[in-house]
């Protein structure tokens, strides 16, 4: 036993540990896999005092991979600042696409191996329990779930826990059919030295076959992932032949590199957008990309991960702390996982359709098509102003939010002002200025008030010529949904 709390609680003995953990009715979590879903939950319930411990694999291949700020902004809010001194600063991003070269938003180019192990700093800055180890099992014994696992001598040991997130990646095994799997593609990526550019910089470019990412660094080192289909794979074929065959396919990544030297080999991950089967239960959460993940195109794979940690503490704790409200806890996991996966599946296919050039190449056209998510992104609860589960002080409870095609999940608060009273209160034909300067329901200032207001008179179901005409629309949704003021 090596938990958190021991060094909270300053036992001595293991046993007396467990005694005093239970005592105080501390719950023991495992969090398996160690990227980023498992750091940053695992510190998240930290701070919600459980036990936590981390039981992951250390990654060693180096790899390179994209963020946006987004991410920075996950990490700070988590306080992984040991992966933040590994982010630096955003890249120059030159984008390829459509028969358009434009210059895009920066990115930031992380180095996973180092990245990884920063964020494995960050665990032991906050007294979190790491054991570097693989995971072989886990079986669920009345109270408990057992963990077996292989040490890096490849002695076995068993670990217990209260309840166990994986966080293991793909590589989590399958315990349930996958309800969306969208098509598999094979990323080749190789790197080389002596490229031309000076500084830092990456390339994406589309391609007969699939597209490209290119990163280039100041010391001339570089390197370039082409993502192709399976099918495009010729059997007998080394993988450093395939790369160098599409690298020729290309046309802006060459010119902006010039002539660099390759060194060490082609190598290959799968990639694919799938949502997992299985996401939750009483004893077990998956998390990051164990839970879903998205087209290596969109690359929010890491925002994702960390995103999806924000969502599954609260229902963790939900689950271990307020089990009356268990089921809703699972429903709300449940529902964001499938709906956030059904909406950049959308975006996805957007982003392959904006590419026409290559329309009817059967890369493109098997993702242009992929349609399958559709109906999840039907509106589930009926009404503008509906009851859903939502986020409170660590806990999902069940609140009034406001309902949209844009928005299904539900959104309670803009600007600070809930929305399930300001509606009601314009409906009944209160003044934004006497909302404010009258004891209402509605709390904030005037300023907010205003900016919740213009954000519900630019949602397209309720958007309005006039302030009177929008009101109008309003009652008439309110009256429609049944839910009169
Ligand atoms: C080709 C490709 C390119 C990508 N490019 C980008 C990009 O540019 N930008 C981006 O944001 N995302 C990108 N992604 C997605 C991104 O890598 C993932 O979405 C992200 O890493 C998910 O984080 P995670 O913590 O869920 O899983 P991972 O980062 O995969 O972490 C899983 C952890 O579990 C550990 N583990 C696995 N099995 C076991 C076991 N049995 N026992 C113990 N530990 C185990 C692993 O060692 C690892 O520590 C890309 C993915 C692919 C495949």
């Amino acid at each position: 036993m090596c938990f958190a709390a021991k060094r909270v609680l300053s036992a001595r003995s293991d046993d007396i540990h467990e005694l005093v953990v239970k005592g105080l009715e501390v719950k023991r979590i495992s969090v398996l896999g160690v990227g980023p879903a498992a750091v940053v939950v695992a510190l998240l319930l930290q701070r919600m005092s459980f036990a936590v411990q981390v039981l992951g694999r250390r990654r060693h291949t180096p790899l390179l991979e994209g963020a946006s700020p987004r991410v920075v902004q996950g990490l700070e809010r988590a306080g992984c600042h040991h992966a933040l001194d590994v982010v630096g600063h955003p890249w120059q991003r030159v984008s390829a696409w459509g028969g358009e070269r434009r210059a895009a938003n920066g990115e930031h180019v992380i180095e996973r191996s180092l990245f990884d192990s920063a964020l494995i700093d960050d665990l032991e800055a906050a007294g979190i329990d790491f054991h570097d180890v693989t995971v072989t099992g886990t079986e669920c014994k009345g109270e408990q779930v057992h963990i077996d696992a292989c040490l890096p001598s490849r002695q076995a040991r068993t670990f217990f826990a209260d309840f166990i997130v994986d966080a293991r990646g793909k590589s989590s095994p399958k315990m349930a059919p996958n309800p969306l799997a969208g098509p598999l593609s094979v990323a080749l990526t190789r790197h080389y030295r002596g490229a031309l550019p000076r500084h830092r910089q990456t390339w994406s470019e589309s391609f007969e076959a699939g597209w490209a990412w290119a990163t280039a660094d100041r010391d001339g080192t570089c390197s370039v992932q082409c993502v192709v289909d399976p099918a495009s794979l010729e059997r007998g074929i080394g993988l450093d032949a395939l790369h160098a065959r599409f690298f020729r396919q290309l046309r802006v990544i060459p010119h902006a590199l010039g002539q660099p030297v390759a060194c060490g080999s082609t190598f290959a991950r799968g990639a694919q957008a799938v949502l997992r089967g299985a996401l939750v239960n009483e004893r077990c959460l998956r998390v990051g990309d164990a839970a879903y993940s998205s087209d290596p195109l969109s690359g929010h794979g890491l925002y994702e991960a960390i995103a999806g940690a924000f969502a599954a503490a609260p229902v963790i704790n939900t689950l271990l702390n307020d089990p009356v409200h268990g089921p809703l806890a699972m429903d709300y996991y449940q529902r964001r996982a499938t709906l956030t996966f059904a909406q950049r599946a959308r975006a996805g296919v957007d982003f392959y359709r904006s590419e026409g050039q290559w329309a009817e190449h059967d890369f493109w056209r098997l993702r242009r098509e992929w349609s399958a998510w559709r109906p999840s992104l039907e509106r589930g609860p009926k009404g503008l102003i509906t009851t859903a589960p939502v986020v409170v002080d660590g806990f999902i409870r069940p609140r009034s939010v406001l309902v949209t095609d844009r928005h299904p999940l539900g959104v309670r608060f803009l600007a600070g002002v809930e929305l399930a009273p300001l509606v009601a209160c314009l409906c009944e034909g209160i003044s934004p200025d006497a909302l404010h300067t009258t004891p209402s329901r509605v709390r904030g200032d005037l300023d907010q008030i205003k900016q919740a207001i213009s954000w519900l008179s630019s949602v397209p179901e309720l958007s309005a010529p006039t302030f009177t005409s929008f009101v109008d629309r309003l009652r008439r949704l309110m009256a429609h949904d049944g839910t009169r003021p």
